[in-house]
């Protein structure tokens, strides 16, 4: 049994893995890298995997981190089988014709440019006619259900406590009769966050590899969300101001949507004008709309309360443009969630963009700020911001609420190592630091650990010796 290391192994974005046994080779995720334009054209287009030479292909969940390269292999010419939950091969639906969309809109703004220069024309990284190819070929499943994408390797889908239909994934691989599990557990997500069930404890793995997005950091308690975002609206309100939040169109808008509708239903907030101006996050809400076997206890007790949670009748999906700048030229106190997150693109700026200026409005942050944009320097706390290519005065309150977060911590990645019990952990999915930092704290919660910090590119060899399964050739 071997394991290949190709994406997110010492950063965390385009994850890639390869499950390797008696000739068959099964890819778990294959994500878009994103980063600098220039090295991500490069690494994206260039594939370090033969899509000819692979059985079959899984899926963990539907971030783009981690399915967003998977229209690259279809063009390549993998024709076989994706298998992921129901869920998520139906945000993959989504999120992969948006990617397109954006890969296709690129191509073409960078062919204007190169075309007055005469230089060839670049062609988009995939098209929407891709992605609609890789849609055809995902199969869904229930978590629990046993797959097998390969003679003698069945895979399960669990709980990961990430985003709706997210899944940890154990590759259950026999050689020479002996069983060697593979847990692969990334994206981990966190205990109470609401709408979707907690992360599941992996069971019986040999071989565990696991992210370390957050190895050398702590969240706040993802339970002190709604009394954060109350606070932060209630103030907001009584002076007559907007909430403008910036959000993630998958999961993060959803999750703000579950806290306003359980403030409101309990009485503790007033139904508030609540606008939901994003396309994707409207496309993605009706979907957990309809995939209520995925949700939590709590959220379908608040469903029999109140109805469908993500339509309650103080909230208005935005569909058009006018709509949306009839939103921002009103001065009437309401909250917009519009994406991107990072304020980087998309509607957001233009609500941003009528509103920053005014001190009675607030600006809340709920979610992660890359270095360099727009949503980073709120962050920082600069006076002075620029949308559009114009320089404005940032007067509207900033808050950043760090309760939010789809991933575990670092006291949560190493409680889960030493739940799973394995002998062999891998780390992966983080920068240098982090994953430097959780196999310190792994290796002082438990000195037996084989703790293993891959390098991208690695092939690990496992083979059964005294009675376990350890590295290196049998
Ligand atoms: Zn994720």
């Amino acid at each position: 049994m071997k394991l290949h290391f190709l994406g997110a192994v010492d950063n965390v974005t385009g994850s890639m893995h390869i499950v390797e046994s008696g000739g068959a080779r099964v890819l778990r995720d294959c994500g878009l890298f994103q980063g600098p334009r220039k090295e991500s054209r490069e690494r994206n287009r260039s594939l370090p995997v033969d899509p000819g030479g692979l059985s079959a292909m899984v899926l963990s969940h539907a971030h783009i981190d981690h399915c967003g390269n998977i229209p690259t292999l279809v063009r390549n010419g993998y024709r076989g089988p994706i298998h992921a939950t129901t869920a998520t091969t139906d945000l993959c639906e989504i999120m992969l014709k948006d990617a397109a969309f954006i890969q296709e809109q690129d191509a073409a703004y960078l062919n204007q440019k190169t075309n007055r220069k005469g230089m060839a024309p670049v062609e988009p990284l995939y098209t929407v006619e891709d992605a609609e190819a890789a849609q055809k070929l995902m199969v869904g499943h229930r978590y629990h259900e046993g797959v097998s994408p390969a003679p003698g390797m069945e895979v399960t889908f669990h709980e990961a406590g990430h985003i709706l239909g997210a899944a940890l994934t154990n590759f259950d691989v026999v050689e020479n009769g002996r069983r060697c599990r593979v847990g692969f557990a990334f994206d981990l997500g966190r205990y109470n966050l609401p709408l979707i069930r907690d992360p599941e404890v992996l069971d019986a793995v040999d071989v565990l590899v696991i992210e370390s997005t957050y190895g050398d950091r702590l969240h706040d308690d993802a339970r002190n969300a709604e009394e954060q975002l109350l606070e932060v609206v209630t103030r907001t309100l009584a002076r007559q101001g907007k909430v403008l939040i910036p959000s993630f169109a998958l999961e993060r808008a959803q999750e703000i949507i579950y806290h306003l509708v359980s403030l409101v239903s309990a009485g503790r907030l007033p139904p508030v004008p609540t606008y939901v101006d994003s396309p994707m996050a409207t496309a993605v809400s009706k979907l957990f709309g309809r995939h209520t076997a995925y949700l939590d206890e709590e959220s379908l007790r608040l469903k029999r309360k109140i109805g469908d949670i993500m339509n309650p009748r103080w909230l208005t999906y935005v569909d058009s443009v006018e709509q949306s700048k009839r939103i921002t030229a009103s001065a009437n106190p309401c909250i917009v969630i519009s994406a991107s997150g990072m304020c980087e693109h998309g509607r957001i700026l233009h609500h941003l963009k009528h509103g920053i200026e005014n001190p009675h409005n607030t600006v809340v942050i709920v979610g992660f700020q890359a270095a360099h944009t727009l949503g980073r320097r709120l962050v920082e706390g600069e006076r002075k911001v620029r949308i559009f290519g114009d320089l404005f005065d940032r007067r509207a309150e900033v808050v950043v609420l760090n309760s939010f977060s789809a991933h575990a911590d670092r006291n949560g990645l190493l409680d889960y190592v030493r739940q799973v019990g394995a002998r062999n952990v891998f780390l992966v999915h983080g920068e240098p630091s982090q994953r430097e930092a959780l196999g310190e704290g792994l290796r002082e919660q438990d000195g037996e650990l084989n703790v293993v910090l891959p390098a991208p590119g690695d092939i690990v060899e496992f083979a059964w010796k005294n009675g376990r399964w350890a590295m290196g050739g049998g």
